[in-house]
């Protein structure tokens, strides 16, 4: 498409190789020159030249890595863009450089390299026409392109209108964008919106690419499209927000301290020890605590300072006038209040928000604290913290957190005695400090983390904390004297109850927070985490959009395993604030000052300065940024692909961190009978598999199951290697009883397990199937590994009810109470040797 009319670009270009950002016609650029070559051009053609025609550079995006610039030529991408060099800016810091501002003016091909030193220059071939600019009062008339192209144009049109139309109008840009948009000839729009909008350098470079007119409008129109669905993101998402805020606002209650002595500040003056006895005297501690106090000052005041134990004594008395001995908040409880603060930081979690109000509502009438500790129990990520402290927020109280993982000394939470070098506090006493109240919640995270040594086990003095009985007088070792915790409202969370403390346990009363589905994920995900994250990496909904579609992509496909997707959105925004940082993508020329813009009015080819200047529009995440940003999937794993052999089936297994599948594997082979068992695996899984291995001997006949040798004794003459592969996670616990069975009767009837069903049940040695755990996580799992069919204990169908409708939905629930059934269920058109192998048992599904 050569161009016979309208303006030429000289036939001959000196190149200057981009290592960020695609320059794109319409568009201004501003380009850094660091490497020798381009230093070159600059100082040999830009600042020595003086018609506007040595101002005329090729810009090439150099798509290879800046790292590998040689002194050879690399090879040179076949297309560029012609561009006005309308500003340069020399500077010797950090080192030698240029800095140009570009405009972008059309589309040349290199025709012929002509020569590569000190900088390349090119025979080029025009090929985007370059039309005189005529102002929107002298334009006459055009008739549009026909036919496919002219409906792409005028489809691509509408949607750059829209776009325009969601933009702040305010803002001077975008307004004179919006009459411009009528103005410039149809043809122009795919580059000048592609460099408006945000895209990242290799679309960019793909509608650079795209010579054909056609082929440009349709490169661009999805851009457009994901641009115009980010901002509709954006109005959306500025709406709810800002009500929810306002609710919020009309109900937290924030801590009130009601002191009961002014605060005193650190009058220097007069006598050091005179200050300190003043303030102990003030402290409002009890009788035996001032006793102990003035008993040490009256020893301070006689000690040199000189002597360490000045510093001691000096130290404990600071924290002894420090500690909030009667200074506490007042509780200021609206159950209705507390109901909407809980809703509005916490989705879903229905039965646990349930469960804590009528707690608080009980304690409110009580007005005691005597009672079982609340302790949070599920996967991390799952809220526990953050409900924690939205109690205390309700409440108006203050909040600390007491991280128990790996504690196991004693006088971590009591405190050393202050005969050591170096003792202190225990953390309780600190947090008392830090929090300058004496009733705040306390949440004692991981409390099934807490470890035992030789010097104490921690859960004996942690008993003591909470025990109400014995709390009021609480002894530090550093302090003691006697502090009265019966205020404070401790809450505990832990990944499992299995391994807490029994006679912690007993104390408490444990709620379950169970992992969330895939849709409440996404709404958390939206509702908190991401507005969260945004803030946290100081960007806003503006700068950033992340679309439905991409967070239920992070979450079926990068954070199963973690049941929180905190993470992925984590990842999302600092990538993007590092790529904001860098300027890389986003170096479209936005921060240019009215100096260019009115140098640039001047130019006499026609394009539009102003376009330069892009409007504030979000960067929208989508399907293929995210690869970009977090690789490929971690779970990448077709359930079918794995099941094409006999002797595979998919178990359920639970494990702290939500549920997971986990394909049983069998094999055999000649030998005397033995059952080999692998992977990671405790005590009762090898029993079952005992167990399993019987019922299928006792029943072999039956099920016309055979050996290699062609008898009916399964380990005859035959070795087995059960395998549970997989997981990091030891799966104790009988649920697998099920699979194992089913496992064995593929590999010795070598028939296939239907490739879309998983398993959980414990079996006993006469085939009956028992309830197990878990059931929620375990099918939550099954629901996103693809799974079709679940097959779950007869007796665990009330645990059905947990799962949310739309889950349940998707899934065909059989409810077995003996292994007949589950092989029914589990094999295609049920399993031979049954009386009515066709009738499927108890098909709970679509509930
Ligand atoms: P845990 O203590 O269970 O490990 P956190 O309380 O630290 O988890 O939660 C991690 C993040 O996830 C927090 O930012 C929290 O606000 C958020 N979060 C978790 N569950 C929910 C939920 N149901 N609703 C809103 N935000 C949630």
């Amino acid at each position: 498409m050569s161009s016979n009319s309208g303006i030429q670009i000289p036939s001959r270009l000196p190149l200057l190789l981009t290592h960020e950002g695609v320059l794109l016609p319409g568009s201004t650029m501003r380009i850094s020159v660091e490497t020798a070559r381009n230093m070159h051009l600059v100082k040999n053609r830009l600042l020595k030249g003086t018609s506007l025609k040595s101002t005329i550079i090729g810009v090439i995006p150099n798509t290879r890595d800046p790292e590998y610039d040689t002194e050879d030529l690399p090879t040179l991408h076949s297309i560029g863009t012609a561009g006005l060099a309308v500003q340069v800016v020399g500077s010797n810091w950090p080192k030698p450089h240029y800095t140009l501002l570009i405009t972008g003016l059309c589309r040349f091909r290199v025709a012929q390299l002509l020569k590569e030193g000190p900088f390349p220059l090119a025979e080029v071939e025009q090929l985007d026409k370059l039309e005189q600019y005529t102002s929107p009062d002298e334009m006459s008339e055009a008739p549009g392109p026909d036919g496919e192209l002219g409906e792409l144009s005028q489809r691509f049109y509408q949607a750059a209108v829209q776009l325009v139309g969601m933009l702040d109008m305010s803002v001077p840009v975008v307004a004179k964008l919006r009459r411009l948009l009528d103005s410039l000839p149809r043809e122009t729009l795919p580059d000048v919106l592609a460099s408006m909008i945000h895209t990242s350098n290799k679309e960019k470079l793909q509608v650079l690419d795209a010579v054909s007119l056609e082929e440009r409008f349709k490169k661009t129109l999805p851009l457009l499209t994901r641009q115009i669905e980010g901002l509709k993101l954006l109005q959306k998402t500025r709406k709810p927000r800002l009500d929810d805020d306002k609710r919020v606002k009309a109900f937290a209650c924030f801590p009130a301290k009601t002191f009961s002595l002014d605060e005193e500040g650190d009058d220097e003056d007069g006598d050091d020890t005179a200050v300190l006895e003043r303030k102990v005297k003030g402290a409002n501690m009890p009788e035996p605590a001032l006793r102990v106090c003035l008993k040490e000052l009256k020893r301070l005041k006689k000690m040199p300072q000189s002597m360490p134990e000045y510093a001691l004594t000096r130290n404990y008395l600071d924290l002894m006038v420090e500690l909030p001995w009667s200074k506490s908040t007042t509780d200021c409880l609206d159950i209705r209040a507390a109901r909407v603060l809980l809703d509005s930081d916490h989705y879903a979690m229905e039965k646990l928000k349930r469960r804590v109000l009528e707690y608080l509502a009980v304690r409110q009438l009580k007005s005691t604290l005597k009672g079982p500790i609340l302790c949070f129990v599920g996967p991390p990520g799952v809220g526990k913290t953050s409900v924690g402290r939205s109690i205390a927020r309700t409440l108006g109280r203050e909040f600390h957190r007491i991280a128990l993982g790996g504690v196991c000394d004693q006088s971590d939470i009591r405190g050393h005695r202050r005969t050591y070098v170096g003792s202190m506090p225990g953390r309780i006493i600190n947090g008392l400090k830090t929090v300058g109240v004496n009733n705040p919640v306390f949440l004692l995270d991981e409390v099934d983390k807490l470890g035992k040594s030789l010097q104490g086990d921690p859960a004996s003095a942690l008993l003591e904390v909470l025990d109400p009985e014995q709390n009021h007088s609480f002894t530090d070792h550093y302090l003691n004297v006697a502090f009265d915790l019966s205020q404070v409202l401790f809450i505990a969370t832990a990944n499992s109850t299995a391994t807490i403390p029994p006679a912690l346990l007993d104390r408490m009363e444990v709620l379950q927070v169970q992992g969330y589905t895939q849709e409440e994920k996404v709404e958390i995900a939206h509702r908190h985490l991401i507005p969260h994250q945004l803030e946290q990496h100081g960007l806003t909904p503006q700068q950033l959009q992340i679309p439905q579609d991409t967070t239920q992509d992070i979450i079926s496909k990068y954070e199963h395993k973690h049941s929180h997707i905190h993470r992925g959105c984590l990842t999302h925004a600092r990538s993007v604030a590092g790529q904001r940082e860098e300027g890389s993508d986003y170096r479209s020329s936005r921060t240019e000052g009215g100096d260019y813009q009115r140098r640039r009015a001047e130019e006499p080819d026609g394009v539009s300065a102003d376009m330069a200047a892009p409007p504030d529009m979000p960067i929208v995440i989508d399907h293929i940024a995210l690869k970009d940003i977090l690789g490929p999937h971690v779970f990448e794993m077709e359930v079918s692909e794995r099941l094409t052999l006999p002797g595979v089936a998919v178990g359920l297994a639970w494990t702290p961190l939500g549920g997971e599948i986990m394909f049983v594997e069998a094999s055999r082979m000649e030998g005397e009978g033995q059952l080999t068992l692998t992977g990671q695996l405790g005590d009762v899984m090898k029993e079952s598999a005992h167990l399993a291995m019987s019922w299928l001997r006792s029943n072999a006949k039956t099920y016309q199951l055979t050996n290699l040798v062609g008898g009916s004794d399964p380990l005859e003459g035959t070795d087995i290697h059960l395998h549970f592969p997989a997981g990091a996670v030891t799966k104790d616990g009988p649920s697998a009883g099920v699979t194992m069975v089913t496992v064995l009767a593929s590999l010795f009837s070598g028939r296939l397990v239907r490739s879309d069903v998983a398993m959980t049940g414990e079996i006993t040695l006469r085939g009956l199937v028992l309830p197990v755990g878990g059931i929620k996580d375990k099918v939550l799992a099954a629901h996103r590994a693809g799974v079709k069919r679940v097959i779950i204990p007869k007796r665990n169908e009330k645990d059905l009810e947990e799962i949310p409708a739309n889950v349940r939905k998707e899934l065909d629930f059989v409810t077995a109470s003996n292994l007949d059934e589950v092989l029914n269920a589990a094999f295609d058109g049920g399993f031979p040797g049954m009386s009515n192998p066709l009738t499927l048992p108890h098909i709970v599904s679509k509930l």
